[in-house]
């Protein structure tokens, strides 16, 4: 017997990373698990691995009508949806001065606009089912620095809209999950546009031990198991050697 038995999840960003590895950690407590993402070949491939358990979904969280289709074809597929994970995400770092404001356009369209549309088509169905919604925000949604200035306005949001979110639901059962993490081993750092900016990250994962995908997906797997009267909201999870 799985903790998740009879639990239907959606993951936004399976593709990779943070996604990918909770995607598995929720699949092996029993959860049935639609997989979105923008790269097909990665999700059906996950897919694969995890049998009559998973669908593979294609989505682009900065188009509402895909996040829309995306809800429709995890319940479509499984009959409800107990769990969303809003995990999909870019982090293009850089200085304000100087920008390349389409950095800044890709992460509010993304981690903001993106997350706030596939928790709008949700809300209903969680509603239903008295679920958890998960967001993915990070350190960088409490501790600004330079450097960061557009990534920390996009993950300040997230928490400001699912602290909104959570005090509109908890009453009516739904728990809202803040998920803060610190340096995890992905490849989201490998998308930055900025060179000095690339490098600079390159040089503070030197500094510490990042954690893996898989230390997040045991924070997620915490909250989306405790009993239906205890709600986690917020986990702030950070390397043991990273300050700040
Ligand atoms: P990855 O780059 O490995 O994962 C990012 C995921 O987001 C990919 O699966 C990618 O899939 C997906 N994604 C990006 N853009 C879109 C889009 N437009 N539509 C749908 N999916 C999209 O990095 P992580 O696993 O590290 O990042 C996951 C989340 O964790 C992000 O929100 C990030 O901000 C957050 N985070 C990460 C930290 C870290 O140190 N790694 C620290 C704190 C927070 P695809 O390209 O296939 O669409």
């Amino acid at each position: 017997m799985g903790l998740l038995d009879d639990k239907v999840a959606l993951v936004t960003g399976a593709s990779s990373g943070i996604g990918e590895a909770t995607a598995l950690a929720l699949a092996a407590e029993g959860a049935r698990v639609a997989l979105a993402a923008r790269r097909t070949d990665r999700i059906n491939a996950l897919a694969d691995k995890l049998g009559d358990a998973a669908i593979a979904v294609e989505l682009d969280v900065t188009d509402e009508g895909q996040c829309r289709n995306a809800v429709a074809a995890t319940v479509g597929a499984f009959g409800k949806l107990d769990i969303v994970l809003n995990n999909a995400g870019v982090m293009l770092l850089g200085r304000i001065e100087g920008a390349d404001t389409e950095d800044w356009r890709r992460m509010v369209n993304t981690n903001v606009l993106g997350l706030m549309y596939v928790t709008h088509a949700a809300l209903p169905h969680l509603l239903e089912t008295r679920g958890t919604l998960v967001q993915v925000s990070s350190v960088a949604g409490r501790v600004a620095r330079v450097g960061s200035g557009a990534y920390n306005a996009s993950k300040w949001a997230v928490n400001a809209f699912s602290e909104s979110l959570r005090q509109e639901v908890t009453a009516r059962g739904v728990r809202v999950v803040i998920v803060e993490p610190g340096m995890v081993a992905t490849e989201l750092g490998d998308h930055i546009t900025d060179p000095l900016a690339k490098a600079a990250l390159q040089e503070r994962k030197t500094q510490m031990t990042p954690m893996a995908a898989d230390d997040i997906a045991r924070a997620v797997l915490y909250a989306v198991t405790q009993p239906q009267h205890v709600a986690v909201n917020e986990i702030l999870i950070r390397p043991t050697d990273q300050e700040q």
